[in-house]
């Protein structure tokens, strides 16, 4: 997970600190020693590092921090407001036409993501409720313009191509042409990536750019290159002028020095992030939220977001009605455990809960992983239906003979059940508490 080795690093650090009741100076300069650390060892650019500690020493020690009632919080307060600005402050919306269609120009270079981000924008704009056209431009790369056009075919989003043979400023124009024609009012341009920078590459952006003047130039680059991606970024917003980057492969295993560096350095902010291979594995990038991730206080709004996307709101009204009716059975369980599942691997979910973001918890937590679900579905496919709604009387005999059929163990259906009967009353206090509020549609 990215920032995990950071954010243990920074969260240690500010344990100790919160151990002290009042803070002195060298308290504030050790704790700095350490930020200092923990970020170089994230490799984030140094000189960023070097502005970053400069400016929160300056604001501790203007604030009156020293000697006032919680020290320690005022200081974590002021790093994570710190650590937001610099990846941009607040969440950066990419730029769209007065008069559409927005066009968009995708660059970068070979194996960033280019063309899987491309695919993965369209089908998030999509649901924001735009048309959108994806354009193949990339004909240098073998099989870019059949890969473009499978992905399309899996998100049901046009392609335009007209094959290999044609200049990437030709394909260009006439896709915008080709987008009036036909009511789209969004284009994502493909472009060819090479393996590193170079001249004809740049010349041809270049003229692509200023045939069809894009309302977005967004650049693609990997997380994984650390500081790599942060030059790549700097050398195409010199030549070309950058409206914002997409860093992919942020589940990865990645320290997240790209992530903290490249705003600082090139003033481009990050648009999006890609978090996995498949095509809704794109998310917009709110540096606040990242910040308080790193820090442990998890990131909630993200998960209420995908969670209302993806979701059924249907299905969520109806279990939340057996609930209230104590009518939640080990059925209706599975199929909560299924909709869980659609938000992601369960890691990934259980980082943006505060508290349990923490990789010391996470290791407590041991086996938490999509592996286990895998053994409470088998579970309780291997229940009768009349188990499943009378979890209660499922004696020693039948936990015997489920196991067998799941091919698990008497002591994992037991976990299952308690597993169960823990969250039927979790979800009773809910439903309690929420009773006379809120009808339905939300997340349980
Ligand atoms: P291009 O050469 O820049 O067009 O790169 P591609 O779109 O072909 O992507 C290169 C590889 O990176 C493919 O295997 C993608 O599935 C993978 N990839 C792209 N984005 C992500 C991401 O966010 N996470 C992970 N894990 N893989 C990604």
């Amino acid at each position: 997970m990215v920032f995990s080795g950071l954010a243990e690093r920074l969260q240690e650090t500010f344990r100790k600190l919160k151990g002290k009741g009042r803070l002195t100076e060298a308290d504030v300069d050790e704790a700095m020693k350490e930020v200092r650390r923990a970020l170089l060892g994230a490799d984030v650019n140094f000189q960023v590092v070097k502005n970053f500690i400069a400016r929160v020493k300056e604001r501790a020690v203007g604030q009156d921090v020293l000697g006032s009632l919680t020290p320690a919080q005022q200081v974590i307060k002021i790093v994570r407001d710190e650590l937001a600005g610099l990846m941009g402050g607040t969440q950066s919306k990419l730029n769209l036409a007065s008069k559409p269609p927005t066009i968009v120009m995708m660059v970068g270079l070979h194996g960033a993501g280019k063309t899987t981000t491309a695919a993965k924008l369209a089908n998030v704009l999509r649901k924001q409720g735009r048309r959108p056209l994806l354009v193949a431009g990339d004909v240098y790369r073998p099989a870019a313009i059949k890969q473009l056009q499978v992905l399309g075919q899996q998100l049901d989003i046009p392609v335009f191509a007209m094959g290999d043979g044609q200049s990437p400023v030709d394909i260009a124009r006439a896709s915008v042409e080709h987008a009036i024609g036909t009511g789209r009012d969004l284009l994502i341009i493909d472009t060819a990536g090479r393996l590193q920078i170079d001249e004809e590459m740049m010349a041809e952006l270049e003229a692509i750019k200023r045939t069809v003047h894009p309302h977005e130039i967004l650049l693609v680059v990997d997380a994984m290159t650390g500081q790599v991606a942060v030059n790549v970024a700097e050398t195409f917003n010199q030549r070309l002028g950058l409206d914002g980057v997409v860093l992919t492969k942020l589940d990865g295993d990645t320290r997240g020095g790209a992530a903290l560096s490249v705003k600082a350095v090139t003033g481009c902010p990050i648009k999006f992030v890609g978090v996995g291979e498949k095509l809704d594995a794109l998310e917009p990038f709110h540096p606040d939220r990242m910040a308080d991730r790193i820090l442990g206080m998890g990131d909630v709004l993200t998960l209420i977001e995908k969670a209302q996307a993806s979701f059924d709101a249907e299905q969520v009204a109806r279990l939340n009605q057996k609930i209230k009716s104590a009518e939640f059975t080990l059925e209706d369980f599975l199929e909560q455990l299924q909709e869980v599942k659609k938000l992601g691997p369960l890691q990934q979910v259980i980082s943006m809960i505060p508290g349990l973001s923490s990789m010391k918890k996470l290791k407590e937590l041991g086996d938490v992983d999509d592996k286990e679900l895998v053994y409470v579905e088998a579970i309780i496919k291997s229940m009768t239906p009349w188990e499943r709604a009378h979890p209660h009387e499922i004696n020693g005999s039948r936990r015997r003979r489920i196991a067998r059929g799941s091919g698990t163990s008497v002591q994992k259906v037991n976990s299952v059940l308690k597993q169960f009967e823990q969250t039927r009353k979790m979800m009773k206090q809910f439903a309690e508490v929420g009773r006379g509020a809120k009808k339905g549609g939300r997340i349980p």
